[in-house]
């Protein structure tokens, strides 16, 4: 087993589905804004605009990795894509069906199909409850009786797993801090979902054990064909477990590429500094990379920056940055950017026109 790094992605990426463009989930224009009130009659005086229209789909069978900063809304579109809050605007489209205004009781089938993994492997489990009632929890919530009894299944997950199943009655405060990922993992599963949210699944965890659970998540995804998106701070990590990568910044997507694409050729500035970050174990290739460290901090989303939100901290900002938002576009094959001056962007094909008609290399 080996652990994550930079410069060993494991998974062969857009293989399979994820390239099939069958589209599990569709996003298109969400957002979330958290009002803020004040006063005795509590005012509305203010927004926190935690996400901003977003748009994008989830190919069926790939791990979609959402990146960016702590706060730029990232956990927040996690939690609308599971309808664990409702938003503020735009649509989500899951199998087909629009289920944005899904009532509570609408959902409950649904939730089957949707699972969320919390990031927290110690308080996302209630300790006063034992391993075999957290894990058999979604069939008691469903009313769902199991062919072989709940018992039986249960402890068939927590052996999927790798837990072991005569554990059944022990306590999570019994359990290491990568067991009780399992043990949530286990739970996510019991419904066979389509898609899984995962919430920073390893970033609690030691790196030894990031490795065992990373690993376990893409064998589990192999083997029942499930749909991931993960939302991730360490990169190392996203590049190790992704198919594509959305890219976001104080509540807006900035760009979106399949993983070696946004990995060798970032165009958002905002992502070349991530990028540019990242450890590379190769020493060769260390050479002549200089790290971008961003001036300044992450603005408010209370009030946030005109036009480009990444404007404040851009070193190739311009007025017009200032004032007209730059759009998401397609500026290469399956590589989304929202950048008027993007980096490693190819020359407009006018350009290229003129050079190959002058006789000098495509290249
Ligand atoms: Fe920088 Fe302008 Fe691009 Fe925004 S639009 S990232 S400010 S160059």
């Amino acid at each position: 087993m080996t652990t994550p790094t930079a410069a060993t992605p494991s998974r062969d990426t857009n293989s399979g589905d994820a390239n099939s463009g069958d589209a599990l989930l569709e996003v298109s224009g969400l957002t979330k804004h958290f009002p803020i009130r004040r006063g005795l009659l509590q005012r509305q005086v203010g927004a926190v605009q935690a996400v901003d229209g977003l748009t994008f789909d989830v190919i069926r069978g790939e791990t979609l990795s959402l990146v960016g900063e702590s706060g730029c809304g990232k956990t927040t579109t996690g939690r609308m894509l599971t309808r664990l809050i409702e938003p503020t605007a735009g649509t989500l489209r899951f199998d087909g069906q629009d289920i944005t205004h899904w009532s509570v009781g609408k959902m409950r089938p649904l939730r089957r199909d949707v699972q969320m993994i919390f990031q927290d492997p110690y308080g996302s489990l209630n300790p006063r409850h034992t391993v075999g009632t957290i894990v058999g929890a979604p069939f008691h919530l469903q009313g769902i009786k199991t062919e072989k009894g709940q018992k039986a299944t249960v402890q068939d997950l927590l052996e999927l797993v790798g837990l072991n199943p005569e554990h059944y009655n022990r306590y999570p405060h019994e359990f290491s801090g990568g067991q009780r990922q399992r043990i949530g993992i286990a739970r996510s599963l019991a419904l066979r979902p389509k898609l899984i949210v995962a919430d920073e699944p390893v970033s609690a965890l030691d790196v030894s054990i990031q490795a065992q659970v990373i690993n376990l998540l893409e064998d589990l995804q192999d083997e029942f064909g499930l749909t991931y998106v993960v939302i991730a701070h360490d990169l190392s990590v996203v590049r190790h477990m992704s198919d594509r990568v959305a890219v976001m910044y104080l509540g807006k997507l900035v760009e979106l590429a399949d993983r070696d694409e946004l990995y060798t050729r970032p165009m958002h500035p905002y992502t070349t500094a991530l990028m540019s970050a990242v450890p590379l174990p190769d020493t060769s290739r260390r050479k002549g990379r200089e790290r971008i460290r961003l001036e300044g901090d992450v603005p408010s989303p209370i009030n946030p920056p005109t036009a480009c939100r990444f404007h404040t901290r851009c070193w190739k900002a311009q007025e017009i940055c200032r004032t007209v938002e730059p759009p998401l576009v397609d500026l290469a094959p399956r590589h989304q950017v929202a950048c008027h001056f993007p980096e490693n962007a190819d020359p407009p094909a006018s350009d290229q026109g003129a050079g190959q008609a002058a006789g000098q290399p495509s290249g």
